[in-house]
């Protein structure tokens, strides 16, 4: 047996094992080993059926009586029914909205419920347990749980899939942690750290986490972990990061005043918060180290701007004569050294191309006077700015003419999607990087992006995404942070309700009020379309397609209503995007696709159905549509809840209007099994644990920033230079 043998070869598995180890992603002993439990019953929680009390959790063992499938609640709610004895008594289990459940046991079988005991009208029962089939009554406990660890206190309850149950997991972890591979595990923590931070070794933590004898060992095991999990993602982006600044790049250097005059051609004022962030951006450009810089701002807040201001100053600084003098050398320069001809060049890039023709579209109107070109890039199409015919104009042209333009220089600003980031696509002196809602982009893509000519340009990342400051220090801990924490003036604050389903009727009303105005509304369903019938009767949820056409047929017959969402091909976005902003349509029935940075000033209500299905701060993102003109804004939440936690939770919208600290409360009010970190970020659930304590996840960064400025190269730290080689940000710059 040792760490990196294939989990088939130490234990007898079936297919359904092999599948199930697939799909958890795991393949040797080592990866069975990381497997962590979810959660732990305690043994004292088993109890007999007689001794269940009301508010308590327990575990039960009996065989079933009875189980069926019923509904409640005016027979809306379907829900699976069962009995079940232990000699000492009976008492009734209830599963709301998972009725197949019922198919799941048979009268007879021997079955294990964990949860709480709720008191009801009609006696005791079990609202929701967890439940599997049990082999054996757990009289004999040395056999359920193993010889060796009687003492043990709490045992461990392993997310199952189909295929492989905790149970299995439980034994096949106790065989490993009493085998010799153990003595094969190396600590890639330093011991320094654990002794500063009081954490358990590899070792401890792993027999802890998967054998605990009391909770606190357990509890220590998994804050170890949790710190070693952000631990290995600060030291990551630190590492990222000095690598990128050991590139040279192009120093960009604009008069203030000459900014200035380019902010003067807008109908409105910056705001402070945009004047300062422009501020630390040019003063950033300056250097010859290139700037990572993270600019984030709520929705609204005017980042799009400052992007402009920044593209400013890179396009109106000539790059210089000899390429030699570029970079680190050049801090001496003077503008004799100048060019006469062509400009630093821009790629701006964004996570659609709804929002990519956006920016296009916008900065044509910034940069007009300056009779520069503009380029457009994305998957379905390109477009330069001026049209040589009509020089007002922007006009299509081919890929590859416009990569030849972009490759010899004469187009210094070049907007587009991912597409940008194609190793085709060659800049002369690409100097300015700038990627909005770049969380939609990973690192790799990021690199990929600065390495294609040998410098590297300054990169500005811009986020509208609340997230809580934690998360923030972790998933962009390679770069400096500036935040747009100031409203452009004038803007109504937006008005959002709850409303409940018998005040629809109401609702549509005020819609209707708006769209006689002039004005445009949003419609946001959880789905694209019906789920297929069999399953509708558990998921009531709306979706697109079926929502439009009810409010087309019978509650906004006038109006004009289109669709918009993820599995629609790009240029037809385009188009339903289009006809939109152009008011050609008053009604957009979407998805979350509208959810990033969509800019239509004149629409001004959004309705929000099934809201309790999505996050707080990606509400706040949608709501964040109509937020755009100086009309009031109305933001209409329909929820297919009335648990008090859920209504809880949304109520926080209609309060909180600052969407970090919306995200924060999500962060807070989230319980295990709903965070979505792995999904999102890349971080575990047990790392997102840690995420919700600021002074871990600071720990862990001073220790990284501490250890990388020490030892760039880890030569003095091997354990976590192999631990991170393979990962992600192990990406040579130089
Ligand atoms: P976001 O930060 O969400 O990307 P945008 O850059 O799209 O925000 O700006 C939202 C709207 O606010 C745009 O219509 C923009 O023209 C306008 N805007 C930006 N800055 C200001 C300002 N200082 N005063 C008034 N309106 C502004
Ligand atoms: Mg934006």
């Amino acid at each position: 047996m040792n760490l990196s043998s294939p989990i088939e070869k130490e234990f007898r598995v079936d297919k359904r094992h092999k599948a199930a180890f697939v799909r958890l992603g795991l393949t040797t002993l080592r990866d069975l080993l990381y497997y962590f439990p979810a959660r732990y019953h305690h043994i004292s929680n088993i109890k007999k059926i007689a001794h269940a009390r009301a508010g308590k959790e327990v575990i039960l063992y009996g065989r079933v009586v009875s189980a069926k499938m019923s509904k409640a609640y005016r027979k809306k709610i379907p829900l699976a029914e069962a009995i079940i004895e232990d000699g000492t008594g009976s008492i009734k289990a209830v599963w709301f909205h998972q009725a197949y459940i019922a198919k799941r046991m048979k009268k007879g079988d021997m079955v294990k419920l964990a949860g709480k005991v709720t008191e009801g009208s009609s006696g005791l029962y079990l609202a929701n347990p967890e439940f599997e089939h049990a082999k054996e009554l757990p009289m004999d406990i040395g056999t359920l749980f193993g010889k060796d660890t009687q003492e043990t206190l709490s045992y461990p309850v392993y997310p199952e899939s189909r295929g492989i149950t905790s149970r299995w997991l439980y034994h096949a972890m106790q065989r490993i942690l009493g085998s010799g591979v153990m003595e094969e595990l190396r600590d890639p923590l330093p011991k320094e750290i654990l002794k500063k931070y009081r954490l358990p070794t590899l070792r401890t933590a792993l027999v802890w986490v998967h054998a605990p004898r009391k909770e606190s060992d357990a509890l220590a095991a998994r804050k170890r972990f949790a710190f070693e999990e952000i631990f290995f993602i600060q030291l990551e982006r630190q590492r990222v990061r000095h690598a990128y600044r050991q590139n040279p790049t192009f120093v960009i250097d604009v008069e203030k005043k000459e900014i200035d005059s380019f902010l003067k051609r807008f109908p409105f004022k910056p705001t402070g918060a945009q004047e300062s962030a422009i501020t630390s951006i040019v003063s950033d450009l300056k250097k010859d180290t290139p700037m990572t810089r993270l600019l984030e701002g709520d929705v609204g807040s005017g980042k799009t701007l400052v992007a402009a201001a920044t593209t400013y100053a890179t396009i109106m600084t000539r790059p210089l004569k000899r390429p030699e003098t570029l970079g680190r050398s050049s801090q001496g320069d003077d503008s004799a050294q100048r060019q006469d001809f062509g400009n630093l060049q821009v790629a701006y890039m964004a996570p659609t191309e709804i929002l990519a023709n956006q920016h296009f579209e916008s900065f044509i109107e910034y940069f007009e006077h300056l009779s520069i070109n503009i380029g457009l890039l994305t998957g379905s199409g390109c477009k330069k700015f001026p049209s040589k015919v009509n020089p007002g104009k922007a006009t299509k042209i081919s890929r590859t003419q416009l990569l030849k333009w972009v490759e010899n220089g004469e187009i210094p600003i070049l907007i587009g999607t991912h597409a940008l980031i194609q190793k085709t696509v060659r800049f002369k002196y690409l100097a300015y990087v700038i990627i909005d809602e770049q969380h939609r982009f990973g690192i790799k893509q990021r690199m990929e992006l600065v390495q294609k000519d040998g410098k590297v340009p300054h990169l500005l990342s811009m986020t509208a995404t609340p997230i809580p400051r934690t998360l923030a220090l972790t998933i962009y801990g390679d770069l400096d942070l500036t935040l747009l924490d100031e409203m452009p003036a004038g803007r109504k604050e937006i008005i959002t309700e709850i409303v409940p389903v018998k005040k629809r009727e109401e609702v549509y009303e005020k819609v209707r009020k708006k769209l006689k105005n002039g004005q445009q509304a949003y419609v946001i369903c959880p789905r694209i379309e019906e789920p297929d019938p069999d399953k509708a009767s558990a998921l009531r949820v709306k979706s697109v397609k079926a929502e439009a056409e009810r409010l087309k047929e019978k509650v906004f017959p006038k109006y004009e209503i289109d669709v918009l969402h993820g599995k629609m091909k790009p240029k037809e976005k385009e188009d339903v995007m289009g006809e939109f902003a152009n008011r050609k349509t008053d009604i957009l029935v979407a998805t979350s696709v509208v959810e990033v940075g969509v800019n239509v000033p004149n629409a001004t209500t959004i309705v929000i159905e099934g809201a309790e299905r999505f996050g707080l701060a990606q509400l706040h993102q949608l709501r964040g549509r109509v937020l755009r003109s100086t009309h009031q804004a109305y933001c209409f939440l329909f929820a297919n809840t009335k648990t008090k936690q859920s209504l809880g939770r949304l109520k926080a919208l209609t309060t909180a209007k600052d969407g970090f600290k919306l995200s924060e409360l999500d962060l807070e009010l989230r319980g295990a099994g709903q965070l979505t970190g792995e999904k999102q970020w890349g971080i575990s659930d047990l790392g997102m644990e840690a995420i919700k304590n600021i002074k871990m996840v600071e720990a862990a960064r001073i220790e990284a920033i501490a250890m990388m400025e020490k030892d760039p190269g880890l030569k003095g730290h091997p354990a976590i230079k192999e631990r991170l080689s393979g990962t992600k940000a192990d990406i040579h710059l130089e």
